[in-house]
């Protein structure tokens, strides 16, 4: 349920307007924009007499809505979430960034080579897999903590933020120093960790598990959320359908979707959505155009030999043309 403030009301009005639903067993969610003051209601809303609410003086009007997720629902918040990163990078509310790197910290000279090589052309974030989801479990599973070390070295000769997955709330102590905590789309709907990264406040970035729905991951996100943790950036990463000729299928309409339903920031990930490096630049051009807040992408530099997602990582190079032309596309669409 939503109320709506008259612009008249002032502070003490809607302190005291707030204790009367609280004493109710109801939370409340204020938001406020530049015109007007949102309340949320959070919990079990039957308990309030709607009419009674809005015959108050100070209450515009009331409506019950039916999505279930609140805190990262729009319409409790109708200005956009910018996420602050660093102090300097920020994502989200027309702050643009383009993350990229590995799919894993391989070794030192690697993942320092490939991030001076993607910041040089524009990247603002690094990624790289420290622990890896993988399908078999014989596969590379990441170099783990020695990979974040890996991580933090490059932060520091490049100044670039990191990304990278967390797996399990057991490692959290060692993301101390990380910028943003990957859920990957294997741990979307891992609940336990996510109510544990609300309790943190690390930017956390949730990527789409591969067969959910959008109002799956605004769950998800508001899992997080509820434990007072908002610094969540949603990210589509492609979806399981019938179509075997890419590795997933890019659900871009999830952008624009995504962003009547929430106020949070949307990232699009074309390596992962398609599986193959030659697909990953129309993709990611298409998404800026559709726009997203941000594009993550996977780059290395020798491809053939990478212990993880060869086929999808565009080379430095590769990464490059398409940084410079993913700027064009976003000035396009901002002008
Ligand atoms: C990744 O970003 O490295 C990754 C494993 O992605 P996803 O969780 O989307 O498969
Ligand atoms: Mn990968």
């Amino acid at each position: 349920m939503i109320a709506v403030l008259k612009p008249s009301a002032t502070q003490q009005q809607m302190e005291h307007i707030c204790q009367w639903i609280r004493a109710q067993g109801v939370e409340v969610h204020v938001s406020k924009g530049q015109y007007q003051t949102i309340l949320g209601l959070i919990g079990d809303t039957s308990r309030i007499d709607m009419e009674l609410l809005e015959s108050l003086e100070i209450v515009e009007s009331v409506k019950r809505i039916s999505e279930p997720f609140k805190s990262a629902n729009r319409k409790f918040h109708p200005d956009d979430t910018v996420v602050e990163i660093t102090p300097d990078i920020k994502l989200g509310g027309g702050h643009f960034q383009i993350i990229a790197g590995p799919c894993s910290v391989e070794s030192h000279d690697q993942i320092i080579g490939i991030a001076k090589s993607v910041s040089a052309s524009g990247a603002t974030m690094l990624r790289g897999g420290a622990f890896k989801p993988r399908t078999s479990p014989y596969d590379f599973q990441g170099l783990k903590a020695e990979g974040l070390e890996l991580l933090l070295e490059a932060k520091k000769i490049t100044g670039m933020p990191i990304v990278t997955e967390i797996m399990s709330v057991e490692d959290l102590p060692l993301f101390e120093n990380v910028d943003v905590l990957q859920v990957g789309a294997r741990n979307m709907q891992n609940f336990d960790l996510l109510k544990h990264l609300g309790e943190t406040r690390k930017p956390i970035l949730l990527k789409r598990g591969l067969a959910n729905t959008l109002k799956e991951l605004l769950m998800s996100a508001e899992y997080i959320m509820a434990g007072g943790n908002e610094n969540v950036i949603l990210c589509e990463r492609g979806i399981r359908t019938f179509e075997t000729y890419t590795r997933n299928t890019l659900d871009l309409s999830a952008v624009p979707m995504l962003r009547e339903l929430t106020h949070l920031p949307i990232v699009v990930d074309p390596s992962h959505a398609t599986g193959t490096a030659r697909l990953v630049e129309p993709m990611a051009l298409a998404a800026a155009a559709a726009g997203a807040d941000g594009i993550m992408v996977e780059v290395h530099n020798d491809p053939i030999h990478a212990l993880c997602d060869g086929a999808q990582s565009l080379t430095p190079a590769q990464f490059d043309s398409l940084a410079q032309k993913i700027f064009k596309v976003r000035r396009a669409v901002t002008e």
